[in-house]
């Protein structure tokens, strides 16, 4: 086979169309463990609460594949990789060999080894299949009330759907706030009153020591000794890139696969990218794993061009979420909460409205930026920060109502409209 792809989500689908872009005979090869065409991840929430039909999340079909002239291997993990004779095994026995190899293997959910962890009714939520099992436990069991351990973005997704589910919530959190890896302090408030508001216990500073139950969960007990009663817990704490296959393999990792800027591993022919592979983050200055969506898009597209022989340098990208959360839309990038004098904030605030505004600062080039509740203009911001822009020109009208296009330095305007576009 010419190309190998392990991993069947948007870095993979964003390979494949790269490859088929420059290539149209070679053979591809998908191979994922999960049984289905590429579906949307970050859907699977808005499904559970069902504002949207399982049915669209899958955004490519069974003729994308056709189309692509892609064979598929679905519903079965590859196990090991051989980088010397180049070949995958997979869980039947059979072995695959490639030219090219992407791994594009995502991230697994982190999930605590307490007790009580294995009863009925624990979950982690990041698969379909964890979708599918979550709504079968809710309907058989009518839940009414669930506990959601941790604060971060996918944590929260998962109470909003729960909370349209009209079940009762409550939200465990390590740190002293929600929200603490993405936004600052006053936007972390702003969406923990809104949470409050919609009948949310928000519990911050513990966590879950124990699960409690006869066969399937009936209480979990904080650290403090505090009992919550509950029918369900789902464990949303973080996800870690998945490098299992290249564990006992010369292949360089850190947190997650090391990759060079055509995403190629230290080892010739093999490609990573998406959630499981580390990129440069521009506002950091480190190179870490990047998990969203987008940048997995972009990686995957990189990586499938270098397989097919087309020199693409992936140059860095931001942490960027874009979320509504409790009908509040909000938008995080870079670094939000930088500490240090080198940082400057300019921010705006309406209590009323409930709109917050933040742009982080350093040496007079945007870092970072909060958006609650009005997002108007984001994808100029976000360009700042990628150009590396400096806006001491117009730093006075960054935040102002009337703040566009119009208020940027007219050659760099002309590279946006003209030039490789405005990115939203
Ligand atoms: C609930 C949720 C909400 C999210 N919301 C957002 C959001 O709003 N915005 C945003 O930007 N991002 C969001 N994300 C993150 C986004 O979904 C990921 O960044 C993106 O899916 C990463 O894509 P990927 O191609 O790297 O891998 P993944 O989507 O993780 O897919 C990897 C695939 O590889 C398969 N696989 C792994 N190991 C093997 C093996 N050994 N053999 C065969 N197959 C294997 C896995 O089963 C999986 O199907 C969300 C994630 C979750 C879980």
């Amino acid at each position: 086979m010419e190309y190998v792809i392990i991993g069947n989500s948007v870095a993979a689908v964003a390979a494949v169309e790269a490859i088929r872009n420059h290539d149209g005979d070679g053979k591809i090869l998908i191979i994922s463990d999960e049984p289905y065409s590429a579906y949307s991840r970050p859907l699977i929430t808005y499904a559970l609460a069902g504002k949207i039909s399982e049915d669209t999340i899958f955004y490519r079909d069974k003729s994308f594949y056709d189309k692509n002239k892609v064979k598929t291997i679905l519903g079965v993990k590859a196990t090991s990789l051989n980088t010397k004779e180049k070949y995958i095994t997979l869980k039947d026995g059979d072995k695959i060999y490639f030219n090219k190899l992407l791994i594009s293997t995502g991230g697994i959910p982190i999930s605590p080894n307490i007790q009580g962890r294995d009863l009925h009714g624990v979950f982690t939520f990041t698969k379909f299949d964890d979708l599918k099992r979550i709504r079968k436990y809710i309907d058989q069991y009518r839940v009414g009330e669930t506990v959601v351990v941790g604060g971060g973005l996918i944590g929260l997704k998962t109470v909003e759907a729960l909370t349209m589910l009209k079940m009762k919530v409550s939200i465990i959190e390590l740190a002293d706030r929600i929200l603490s890896a993405t936004f600052d302090k006053k936007a972390s408030s702003i969406i923990e009153q809104s949470l409050r508001k919609i009948g949310c216990e928000v519990i911050t500073g513990n966590t879950v020591s124990k699960i409690k139950g006869r066969g399937r969960v009936s209480a979990v007990i904080l650290k403090d000794g505090k009992k919550i009663n509950c029918d369900m817990v789902i464990f949303a704490i973080g996800v870690t890139p998945n490098i299992d296959l290249v564990r006992n393999t010369d292949i360089k990792t850190n947190r997650g696969i090391i990759v060079d800027s055509h995403m190629q591993t230290n080892v010739p022919d093999i490609y990573a990218a998406g959630d499981v592979a580390e990129g440069l983050d521009l506002t950091a200055g480190v190179t870490r794993p990047i998990a969203i969506w987008p940048n997995a898009y972009r990686q995957g597209s990189i990586a499938g061009c270098n397989m097919a022989g087309i020199t693409k340098e992936y140059t860095g990208g931001i942490v960027m979420n874009s979320i509504e959360l409790c009908n509040l839309p909000t938008i995080s990038m870079g670094l939000t909460d930088p500490k240090g004098d080198e940082y400057e904030t300019i921010e705006y605030y309406n209590d009323e409205k409930q709109v917050y505004k933040k742009i982080v600062l350093k040496e007079n080039n945007i870092v970072g930026a909060i958006f609650i509740n009005n997002i108007d203009r984001a994808g100029i911001y976000r360009n700042l920060i990628i150009d590396k822009v400096d806006i001491s020109s117009f730093k006075e009208h960054i935040l102002k109502e009337d703040f566009g296009l119009i208020s940027l330095p007219k050659e760099y305007r002309k590279h946006l409209v003209s030039g490789p576009g405005l990115e939203v």
